[in-house]
């Protein structure tokens, strides 16, 4: 949704990435990301990915029936107190009760249940890392000043706690909030916001209980990871910064990759009237998935950071990868977004630092080059 806001209220959706935790025995071990990056994540984890659905969705009915329970008669009593006039008012605490319920539901059944995102040693140690990838980065500067100073401000929360702490009251855009959950809290997101000059990344009920489901807390680390700074990276985006910055990366994948995004109608408009000018339809259609595709490469470039500062093994990096962009499997692109598998397959499994740091060879992917910020580089 980064391109839609037009409001302080900057509201993007995230595919979220969360932990699937998958044993390296049940994959072919011929299948690495190297050699064939959706083969491995993808379809290797196919029946686990299933299972694993099967359990999670059963958690969060039980999470979800408990939860409405308990928020009836507290739903009951603030109607008796807010006239029915304040429809906004009442829309806002009906959410915050059903989120507090869920919260307080899911508690009881998952130890360490929020641990995960709000310990700040864990939010710290990506802000860091977030630093690492910025300074390493071709960006000049001033740019990468500006960039760790908005980092450094963001705050990164549960759902619930936000809607606690801010008052929304009248504020239409609420509703969109309210959606970006789920009415009950439970849909499996994380999304980067900006209220009153606050930057936030906040993170779903619904996206940490399917993140609590794995085993180690390192496991539940590398699995947030890609998700945080993806979400991190939206704050220091194009529509924050302005194309410019982002100019040899996004020109890079407009000459590249265009033909693996999808139209919105206003592209095909606009591809319409130019039809004498392609490039420019390519550079409007990759310029619609700039968001996300900024976001995406700012969490790549913060794994990489990740797996050098803790020198994990390539297997180990190849099981991190797995974990944390297997969400994304099957994803389609609806003009924002784009595919899971240009996200796994090209633009993660290409990026130069990943390919790199796995020693992945050249001819294991197809001949278009890689697009990082700095422009076009060889695989
Ligand atoms: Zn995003």
């Amino acid at each position: 949704m980064s391109f839609k806001h037009k409001n302080v209220l900057a509201v993007c959706t995230l595919a979220t990435l969360a932990t699937i935790s998958f044993s390296a025995a049940a994959a072919d071990s011929r299948d690495s990301v190297c050699s064939n990056p959706l083969q491995r994540i993808c379809n290797d984890t196919l029946a686990q990915r299933k299972e694993r659905d099967v359990y999670v969705s059963k958690l969060k009915n039980e999470i979800a029936q408990e939860a409405g329970i308990n928020a009836a008669p507290r739903i009951d009593q603030m109607r008796k107190k807010i006239r029915p006039y304040r429809f906004i008012k009442r829309f806002l605490e009906t959410t915050k009760i059903r989120n507090q319920e869920i919260m307080s539901s899911a508690k009881k059944r998952i130890s360490g249940f929020e641990e995960v995102v709000t310990n700040p040693e864990n939010v710290n140690k990506i802000k860091n890392y977030m630093y690492q990838a910025i300074d390493t980065s071709t960006f000049d500067l001033t740019t990468k000043e500006k960039f760790k100073n908005v980092i450094q401000t963001i705050v990164v929360g549960n759902f619930s706690d936000f809607l606690e702490k801010s008052d929304l009251e009248n504020n239409v855009l609420a509703q969109m909030l309210g959606n970006a959950c789920g009415s009950d809290g439970l849909i499996d997101n994380a999304f980067a916001t900006t209220l009153k000059g606050e930057r936030y990344v906040l993170i779903c009920p619904g996206f940490l209980i399917t993140l609590n489901q794995a085993a180690s807390a390192s496991d539940r680390f590398n699995s947030i990871l890609q998700a945080i700074s993806h979400e991190m990276g939206h704050h220091i985006d194009n529509s924050k910064v302005g194309n410019e910055l982002y100019a040899p990366y996004l020109s890079c994948l407009a000459k590249n990759y265009s033909d693996r995004f999808t139209k919105t109608k206003e592209d095909e408009k606009f591809c319409k009237a130019n039809a004498k000018d392609p490039v420019k339809c390519n550079v409007q259609v990759a310029l619609s998935h700039a968001g996300e595709l900024i976001a995406d490469q700012w969490g790549i470039r913060t794994t990489v950071v990740h797996v050098s500062s803790e020198a994990l093994s390539s297997a180990d990096t190849d099981q991190m990868l797995t974990d944390s962009w297997a969400k994304l499997c099957g994803t389609g692109d609806e003009g924002i977004h784009p595919t899971g598998d240009f996200r796994i397959g090209s633009l993660m499994r290409k990026n130069p630092g990943i390919s790199g740091y796995l020693s992945c060879l050249s001819t294991e992917t197809d001949a278009k080059p890689a697009c990082t910020f700095a422009g076009e580089s060889a695989m």
